[in-house]
């Protein structure tokens, strides 16, 4: 059994189990993929202090960093269950789908999050090569560009109005017959001068031309018509899925989008149970969110174990 174990070996899964194991707790790490979302990003230019480097770069050095220590790293090991203790004090255990089972008086789950992806031909061909997931990470890059949002939600409007300032031209796609976004956003959406908006629209191919994103085609559901947008970037926005799908059933108080609920502490309502980053409440989810509310779990594990009596 460890003292503290960190599920999910993404920034927060990384970050958590530095501050553990430098307090003296024996941790360890099971992740499914260790580096997490971090492995799909191409540059990464807003961790602050590293003005630019890849997603690859930074998970070597994220197992770099956890290799400094004694932490024990079990990697391509996915928790199925979660088994929490009796009794403050008492021992969490966490099931892994090969039926092992880690056991552990503190708890960190930081098991992140995943794009809702269209599931259209061109989207994984293109991922990075124009087509992305996140306006604060990648807008920067199609300054002055002609882009597609997909998804008229809170997110995809946000990321529209970010958007626009920053690129030459957005085109807000809608699957609906109305956007769904908060009228404030929408009132803001519509009085900028280089957007527009079309609903109704189903998305059916992103292409390319065998480098890059070249345009966007999408049925228009009312008329049944073809229509192809010439573009360089589409930005999809139909949704972040908290990858909390174990958790359910467990007694873990998840929100209703299935975000672990987390307090300033990054406490859940289980006692000596901690959670970080996308698979959270927090809000903004990015990679220096991430690894701070890592390390507020991290420490408050540690305030948990000096405080608690083994039971
Ligand atoms: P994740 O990175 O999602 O890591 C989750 C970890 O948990 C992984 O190890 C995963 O394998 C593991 N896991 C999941 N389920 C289980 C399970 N059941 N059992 C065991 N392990 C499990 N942010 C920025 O700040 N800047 C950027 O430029 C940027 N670009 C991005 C580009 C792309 C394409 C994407 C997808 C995201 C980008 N982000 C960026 C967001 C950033 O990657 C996330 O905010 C960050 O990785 C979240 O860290 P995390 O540790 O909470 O979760």
């Amino acid at each position: 059994p460890f003292e503290v174990l960190v599920v999910g070996g993404g920034p927060a899964g990384a970050s958590a189990a530095v501050y553990t194991a430098r307090k003296g707790f024996s941790t360890g790490i099971a992740a499914e993929r260790f580096g997490g979302q971090v492995l799909d990003t191409m540059g990464i230019e807003n961790f602050i202090s590293v003005p630019y480097t890849e997603g690859p770069k930074l998970a070597a050095a994220l197992e770099s960093h956890v290799g400094e220590y004694d932490i024990d790293v079990m990697n391509l090991q996915n928790a199925a269950k979660l088994i929490p203790a009796k009794q403050a004090g008492g021992m969490h255990e966490v099931v892994l789908e090969n039926g092992a089972s880690l056991k552990a008086r503190s708890l960190i789950l930081t098991t992140g999050a995943r794009w809702r992806n269209l599931g259209v031909p061109g989207e994984m061909e293109y991922r990075n090569k124009g087509v992305a997931y996140c306006p604060h990470c990648d807008g920067p890059l199609f300054k002055g560009k002609h882009v597609a949002v997909i998804g008229g939600g809170n997110s995809g409007v946000e990321a529209a109005i970010d958007l626009a300032n920053i690129v030459g031209h957005v085109t807000l796609i809608e699957f609906d017959s109305k956007l769904r976004a908060d009228q404030v956003l929408q009132d803001k959406l519509r009085s900028m001068k280089n957007v527009d908006i079309i609903t109704s629209a189903a998305t059916t191919e992103i292409h390319g031309d065998g480098e890059r994103v070249s345009a966007l085609e999408y049925k228009n559901r009312e008329t049944d018509e073809t229509r192809k947008v010439e573009l360089q970037g589409v930005f999809v926005q139909i949704g972040l899925v908290p990858n909390t799908e174990w958790l359910k059933d467990s007694g873990l108080e998840l929100s209703k989008h299935g975000e672990i609920v987390t307090d300033a502490k990054a406490a859940t309502n289980l006692p000596g149970v901690f959670a970080a980053g996308d698979a959270t409440n927090v809000p903004y989810k990015q990679i220096i969110i991430s690894m701070g509310q890592g390390a507020t779990a991290g420490l408050s594990a540690f305030d948990y174990l000096i405080r608690t009596e083994p039971a």
